[in-house]
């Protein structure tokens, strides 16, 4: 190999969802031209193609929930709604010529590293031998069912908020969720305002915080049409007020702790007069525990005559609706679940087995872990995007893959240059982050004493406790003692010229 020649991987992307895309970008841009993308639906966007349920937005803000690279001047809200992130996705997949390369309707059922290379078999019984596989198949996808006695013997239309029936019409009908996570806030605000009734079960109440959404004029659009440097200071902009205030307020900052208890009990005080049901909305554990609610219209739809807050908890569901412990029948037309997601699942139900035959589930029997959050030893030459403990909270999951992906980069570009023979993280390695982790976890608010899909089946928070600052300067550059030096290349992949300089597909 000349010094300015590298060899050339295969890469396999499971998934064209947001970290997909962006992956599938960045490996071009470092000149990696043998790339295939499996994606098990027909279109890109991942949870903004899967989640269609009535009020989906995002809570970030649009100009910070943007990839760096593309600003998007046509947001219409400040919080986009769904439609909105899933054009400007298929929009990015389109314009760096991501969609034409994916293969949709595809996915990966087996995957099993054998003498220094990936074999994978798809859905449809494609066989393929790549170098590398990136797992870009996101955190919260496995719709989580609740197990409720009764649940079968239902007749009314019953659907969890990811797989949203649309032939059902709400309107004039007797409605009632279950759940009031973030998505529900959102469900809640939106069909309120149609169904005939609603009756909302509520387990935990959740602290809610107000940031009132907004719509983007011409004006406004047109300002940043053209100017990538204009949205880019905008973002980081939003980026640094929410790092400051919302990360800091749940990784140990008192004074960012204090500002948010108070803007949120204010909320909840100013927006909700009635003692009772303020009483009910009122959650007994520390703000930020659970993730944190933004809205500016839940606590004003839930006061509706036509809405009912149901706090007495669920004994069973029957024929005609949900029995509540009190022993009342709730009866509805329609049981929506908004009961979340299985955030461990990660890229499984596929079959992964790893070196000398290890398999994930044996690899996380007792433990879901990773080696900052995306290697996997006995795993080499795999990573796992936005993998356990990459640090979600309230921020944009876009910039989280951005520090990933260039992380990933860094590491096959050692693989290129020959520096690793293949790329595998130590079990000593993991060990030591994890203790890592868990030394940082003490100051956040997530041990708080409150349930939530953060937590792991240990009770352990599967999130980073330090700063983002803090998170970004870790993942800037491998840490090679972390890997394992004693597995060179097996094959001798084609070699290529080097890149000069990177290009983007645009
Ligand atoms: P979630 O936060 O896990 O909330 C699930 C809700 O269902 C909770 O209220 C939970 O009650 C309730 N629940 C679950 N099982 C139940 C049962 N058997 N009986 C009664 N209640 C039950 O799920 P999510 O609202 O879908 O949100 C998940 C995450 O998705 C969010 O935290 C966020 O990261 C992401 N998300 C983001 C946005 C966005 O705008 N960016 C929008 C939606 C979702 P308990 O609290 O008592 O467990």
């Amino acid at each position: 190999m000349t010094n300015n020649s590298v060899k050339n991987p295969s890469v396999a992307v499971i998934g064209a969802g947001m970290t997909g895309i962006l992956m599938a970008v960045r490996l071009r841009e470092a000149g990696i031209t043998d790339i295939t993308i499996l994606e098990k639906a027909d279109k890109v966007g991942g949870t903004w193609r899967e989640n269609t349920y009535p009020g989906v937005a995002c809570d970030v803000p649009a100009h910070m929930y943007t990839y760096s690279f593309r600003g998007n001047p046509e947001w219409e809200h400040r919080f986009a709604h769904g439609n909105e992130i899933q054009d400007y996705m298929e929009t990015v997949a389109r314009e760096y010529g991501v969609t034409d390369t994916v293969r949709f309707n595809e996915s990966l059922d087996e995957c099993h590293y054998r003498d220094g290379k990936w074999h994978l078999t798809t859905s449809l019984g494609n066989s393929l031998v790549v170098d590398f596989v990136v797992a870009a198949t996101g955190i919260l996808h496995h719709p989580a069912y609740p197990d409720i006695p009764g649940m079968d013997s239902y007749r009314g239309d019953m659907f969890h908020t990811a797989r949203w029936n649309h032939d059902v019409s709400l309107e004039g009908k007797r409605v009632g969720i279950i759940g009031t996570g973030s998505t529900a806030t959102q469900v809640i605000s939106t069909i309120a305002k149609t169904a005939g009734h609603l009756t909302v079960f509520q387990r935990t109440p959740q602290w809610v915080c107000s940031v009132p959404d907004k719509v983007y004029s011409e004006a406004d659009k047109a300002k940043l049409r053209g100017n990538q440097k204009l949205m880019s200071k905008l973002s980081e902009r939003y980026a640094f007020a929410f790092r400051n205030i919302f990360t800091a307020a749940v990784t140990g900052n008192k004074l960012a702790h204090a500002f948010v208890n108070w803007a949120t009990r204010r909320n909840l005080r100013k927006s909700v007069r009635d003692p009772e049901l303020r009483a009910k909305l009122t959650p007994d554990y520390k703000v930020g525990c659970k993730r944190l609610i933004f809205s500016s219209t839940f606590y004003q739809e839930i006061q509706r005559d036509t809405v009912s807050l149901e706090t007495t908890a669920i004994e069973r569901i029957s024929e005609r609706g949900v029995v509540t412990k009190d022993g009342t029948e709730h009866e509805l037309d329609v049981l929506i679940l908004a009961t979340g997601f299985n955030p461990f699942n990660f890229m499984r139900p596929m079959n992964l087995t790893g070196r000398d035959g290890l398999s994930i589930e044996q690899a996380w029997e007792k433990k879901v872990q990773a080696y900052r959050s995306v290697c996997l030893p006995g795993f080499p030459n795999f990573f796992l995007m936005l993998g356990p403990n990459t640090p979600i909270g309230n921020y944009s999951v876009i910039a989280m893959s951005e520090v990933q992906t260039n992380y990933v980069l860094k590491l096959i570009d050692h693989w290129r240059r020959g520096r690793l023979g293949s790329i595998e993280a130590t079990e000593e390695a993991k060990v030591r982050y994890n203790e890592y982790i868990k030394a940082g976890m003490g100051k956040t608010v997530w041990v708080g004493g409150c349930q939530s899909w953060y937590l792991d089946a240990d009770g352990d928070p599967a999130m980073w406790p330090y700063s983002w600052e803090q998170w970004v300067k870790e993942l800037d550059e491998p840490v090679l003692d972390d890997f394992r030096q004693d597995s060179p290349a097996r094959t001798a992949p084609q070699e290529v010229d080097l890149p000069t300089p990177a290009k983007r597909a645009a």
